[in-house]
């Protein structure tokens, strides 16, 4: 299943298209014995930033207010809710990164000690209420204008905590078997 970017109201000037870009004083970098006579600065780095500012075309969307979403825009939560996840108990965490060195995590939530006692279903609780701020590349692989979804997100606990990573196909599902405990 692909999830295709959408237009979204630029995140830098809030859909508005303007933006207030405070220029330096021109004479920024030059010493100044006698005083700046813009902004009064004596040295070359204390020229200040002009105050006034004019509200200028916003750079990020070029005066649009309008930005493509990309593999690196948070994930409505909305979407993230209806992502399945599975637990992945005692996960060789070694072994795994030497295999897929570099594979990104949605989250990872360390330093809790009582892993072994919670239940599956207070584990995935636990992880759901840190899917907050994940972005697009970690919950599937790139295509052109979206994201193809993976097929799940995984869970995987150790001694440390636990890793949300999003795995794709069934074939990964085996392979991560092999690298489980379990
Ligand atoms: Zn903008
Ligand atoms: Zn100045």
């Amino acid at each position: 299943m692909i999830i295709k970017f959408k237009e979204k109201d630029c995140w830098n000037c809030g859909g508005t298209g303007k933006y207030n870009y405070w220029s330096p004083c021109p004479n920024y970098g030059k010493s100044m014995r006698k005083g700046c006579p813009v902004c009064k600065a004596t040295r070359k780095a204390e020229h200040k930033y002009s105050q006034d500012y004019e509200l200028t075309p916003c750079k990020m969307c070029k005066g649009t207010g309008k930005l493509m979403e990309t593999a690196c825009s948070y994930v409505p939560g909305a979407v993230l809710a209806a992502i399945p996840v599975a637990v992945y108990r005692d996960y060789h965490e070694t072994t795994w990164n030497e295999a897929y060195l570099g594979a990104g995590f949605a989250v990872s939530v360390l330093n809790y000690s009582d892993g072994k006692n919670l239940t599956d279903d207070q584990v995935i609780k636990m992880a759901r209420n840190h899917l907050t701020h994940v972005q697009y590349c970690n919950i599937g692989t790139e295509v052109e204008g979206g994201i193809e979804l993976c097929d799940h997100l995984g869970i995987f606990t150790g001694t440390l905590g636990f890793n949300v990573r999003k795995v794709m196909s069934n074939e990964e599902v085996k392979l991560l078997k092999e690298y489980c405990y379990d």
